[in-house]
This record gives C-alpha cells, sequence and structure tokens, in this order.
C-alpha cells in the first residue's frame, strides 16, 4: 500500500493558495511526509485541509509547484491531456484555423502552444514552428512526467484526435471548432538546455522526443512574412515568438533609416524593410543570429535594405552618437537584464542609458520602440526609465502604443510573474 505524500503550510501561509497562486517557497512549508523529490504531494494547511497536489522539490527554493486545485483530478495521463486540450483551445481563437474573411490569410502555425504556469503546467513550455513542436522541461515534476506529456502532445497535433467526452472536468469542458484540424506535426524536439533546470537538480538535455530530427533551419510564416528558425542551436527554443503582435503593431513606425538594436535573427527589421522599403542596420552582438538575420532578409527579398553590424549595443550607440548619427526610428529589444532583485538597480541604470542613447540618436519626430523582458520591471518602472532617460536626452515624447507579450503567451491572473514583456512606443520630438 503507497502511503500519502503530505506537505504541510505554516499557519497563515495558505493565502497565496486559496487564491490559486501555483507557487510553495520553501520558507511557507512547516512540514513534508513521505515526500521525495519529484513526487505529488497533497498540500494541506497548518489545520490539515487539503488545498491542492503539487509537485514536490526540496532542492528548489520554490518547492513545490500546484498542479492542480481541483481535489478530483489525480496527477495522471488524463490530467496532461485535459491540460494541452485547455491551452490549445485558447490557441484556435487565433492559430491555426482559416480565416473565412480573408481567402488570402494563411492559418498561424508559428505560436507558444503552452505557457508554462499561466497555462497551468508548471515548468512546461512548448512551442511550434510549422510541423514542429519544441519541448522545454524547466523543473523535476515537469521532468518525471515526460512521457504523459508527450504522449498528451502528441493525440493532440499528431493524432488529431478531439478531446473525449470523459476527459472533460468543470473547468475545461471544451469543444474543438472542426476548422481547427490541420496537418499533423512530424517531430517533438527537446531544448531543455536552460540554466533553470540546474536549481531543479536537473542537467541540460536536448534531442529528439518523438519522430524525424528536424531541420537546421525550419521556416515559418509571421504576419505574413518569412523567417528561418534554427531550433537546435537558437536562443530558447529559436524565435522571440511573444513579439509576434508587437512587430505588427511596431511595424508602421519603422520607417526611413531604421536602428534595429538586439536584432537577433533580424524581425523587426524585415518588416521595416518589407513593409515600407525601410533600410535597417541590424545590430547584434551574436555574429551566428546576424547570419540568420541576413538569410532572412533574403528569402523576404529585402537584402538590399539591410545592414548588419556585430558589436555590444551599448558602445555602438556611444559611437554612433559620437559621429553624429541619426535615425528615423529604433528598435531596443535587450536580454532580460534583470535576473535577481539584486540586480535591479544596476540593470535599471543599463535600461536608462540605452533608451537615453536611442533618443539621442532618434531624428525629430523619430520613434522609438523599446522593450524590457525583465519581469522584475513592471511596466510602471518601465515607463519612468524610458521618461527619465528621454528627460537626460532632452527630448519631449509621446506614448503611441503600449505594448506587451503576444496572446499565445498569457498571463495567469493569479500569477502576475507570468507577465514579463512590456514595450512601448514612443515619438521623440
Ligand atoms: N528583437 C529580437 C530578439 C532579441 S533577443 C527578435 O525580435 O527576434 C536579444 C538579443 O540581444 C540577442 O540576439 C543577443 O545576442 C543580443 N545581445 C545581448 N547582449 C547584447 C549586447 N550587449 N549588445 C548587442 N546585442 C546583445
Amino acid at each position: 500500500m503507497s502511503v500519502t505524500a503530505k506537505l504541510f503550510l505554516k499557519r497563515g501561509k495558505e493565502k497565496p493558495l486559496r487564491q490559486h497562486h501555483p507557487w510553495i517557497f520553501s520558507g511557507a512549508i512547516q512540514r513534508v511526509e513521505n515526500a521525495n523529490d519529484g513526487d505529488t504531494v497533497e498540500v494541506c494547511d497548518a489545520a490539515g485541509e487539503w488545498l491542492a497536489r503539487a509537485a514536490y522539490n526540496a532542492r528548489s527554493q520554490i518547492a513545490a509547484r500546484v498542479w492542480t486545485f481541483e481535489r478530483a483530478a489525480q496527477i495522471d495521463r488524463a490530467f496532461f491531456r485535459r491540460r494541452m486540450v485547455g491551452a490549445k483551445h485558447l490557441r484556435a481563437r487565433f492559430a491555426d484555423t482559416i480565416d473565412d474573411d480573408d481567402a488570402n490569410a494563411s492559418p498561424l502555425r508559428a505560436y507558444r502552444v503552452v505557457n508554462a504556469e499561466s497555462d497551468f503546467l508548471p515548468g512546461v513550455i512548448v512551442d511550434r514552428y510549422a510541423d514542429f513542436l519544441v519541448v522545454q522541461f524547466l523543473t523535476l515534476g515537469a521532468e518525471l512526467h515526460k512521457q504523459e506529456i508527450i504522449e498528451a502532445l502528441k493525440k493532440l497535433f499528431v493524432e488529431n484526435q478531439p478531446p473525449v467526452s470523459n476527459l472533460q472536468s468543470p473547468i475545461f469542458n471544451l469543444q474543438f471548432p472542426v476548422s481547427n484540424l490541420q496537418s499533423p506535426i512530424s517531430c517533438i524536439y527537446e531544448r531543455s538546455d536552460v540554466d533553470v533546470r540546474k536549481k531543479e537538480g536537473l542537467k541540460e538535455t536536448t534531442g529528439v522526443l518523438f519522430g524525424e530530427e528536424p531541420l537546421d533551419k525550419i521556416e515559418i510564416e509571421e504576419n505574413g512574412l518569412r523567417f528561418l528558425v534554427d531550433v537546435k542551436r537558437g536562443h530558447k527554443t529559436g524565435f522571440y515568438l511573444d513579439q509576434r503582435v508587437n512587430r505588427e503593431r511596431a511595424a508602421p513606425y519603422l520607417r526611413g533609416e531604421v536602428l534595429n538594436a538586439f536584432a537577433y535573427t533580424g524581425a523587426f527589421g524585415v518588416y521595416a524593410a518589407k513593409r515600407n522599403d525601410a533600410h535597417a542596420v541590424n545590430l547584434d552582438a551574436s555574429a551566428s543570429s546576424l547570419e540568420l538575420a541576413r538569410e532572412n532578409f533574403a528569402l523576404n527579398g529585402a537584402a538590399a535594405n539591410a545592414e548588419f553590424v556585430v558589436a555590444d549595443a551599448f558602445e555602438k550607440l556611444r559611437e554612433y552618437r559620437a559621429q553624429g548619427g541619426k535615425f528615423d526610428a529604433i528598435v531596443l529589444d535587450p536580454p532580460k537584464f534583470v535576473t535577481s532583485a539584486s540586480n535591479l538597480e544596476r540593470a535599471t541604470r543599463g535600461y536608462k542609458d540605452l533608451n537615453m542613447l536611442a533618443f539621442q540618436l532618434l531624428n525629430p519626430n523619430g520613434f522609438l520602440v523599446t522593450f524590457s523582458c525583465s519581469g522584475l520591471v513592471d511596466a510602471k518602472l518601465f515607463q519612468q526609465i524610458v521618461f527619465s532617460a528621454a528627460v537626460d536626452a532632452k527630448r519631449d515624447a509621446q506614448i503611441v502604443e503600449k505594448l506587451g507579450q503576444s496572446p499565445d503567451h498569457p498571463i495567469g491572473l493569479h500569477f502576475p510573474e507570468g507577465e514579463y514583456l512590456k514595450g512601448l512606443i514612443v515619438r521623440a520630438l
């Protein structure tokens, strides 16, 4: 007979759980019974009342992550299948389906399928690139349920099985639109080569989990433009899908001479060149990313409109300033500067410097498209940083659009940590 693994919270620590926040920090735990790392534990408050079922891992600061707040739900194949169905149901609103009103529109086939905690699956990321799925297992709990997760993905994306009625639960009582049925995917590839696995006591790992080895470059379409994605060696799972909607929103402002700083594989620059016949200077510290950027411009027939500069953005922007360089639009999409609360101040200075340099480099009425993907910098702080950058550069400016992460990167309302990307489109007078 198996004994039940249980986790008891300290008195007064149950409130976030009652509000369905999925994380339990080690400091909130009173005691744990019969649980090994990775086990599913029954989470109870100090009085022993059942609250949730969670994946336990004593090695991590976040010692447990909730799978479910439904007492009847077991953490089995049906559970993971239900979660996938729920995630896919949201994506059916904007992906895969063909828009009946626009015969020329092609279905979106590059998007995030599962966004971890915000899709009620802690530690699980799944991105789709055309016929390929790329997955990341970020936590021990996710790692130990890899098989059920892969099986659920195969059912939905390979066998194309709509959910069956006995899988329905009160929260996920979902039906699929028929038009959502699509061509099966041919591969599930793992990109669990991420730092955070260390904190969970896991090694980095990559490779084929199902189907054929992915091509070195997978072609995707985004808002009518074409991009090559290196899912095996690229950043994250290969492409910054979270910026899809922002690229479309930013496009009208990217005209004339455009500086695409932190260009990666050139996406924002391709929009500028292709939509507005702008000239895009693509700046990135990574030569290999810019090689792919070069191919992306060529793929869209825009090679003549592009320039590629391998350099540190901070240094290069200062150099442009010293030379009196000017741009009509600048995109700043730096990597995450704030990795923990301890470097918030330094990182804030980094954002401020960059934005100040950008303001100094913009022509009158030029546009700055600026982002921060640091979760610890919230929208209010980010706006303050951009404001003080404008003050230092002595530029008056207007916010014309506020940007966030694309809808395939939803933010759990109970999980504000899921909000990380924010952006502003600013006109500098
Ligand atoms: N805008 C891109 C994504 C940018 S990701 C897109 O839409 O696809 C951040 C990029 O910043 C990475 O390509 C990384 O190589 C680059 N980077 C990081 N630090 C840098 C620095 N100091 N100077 C220039 N580029 C840098």
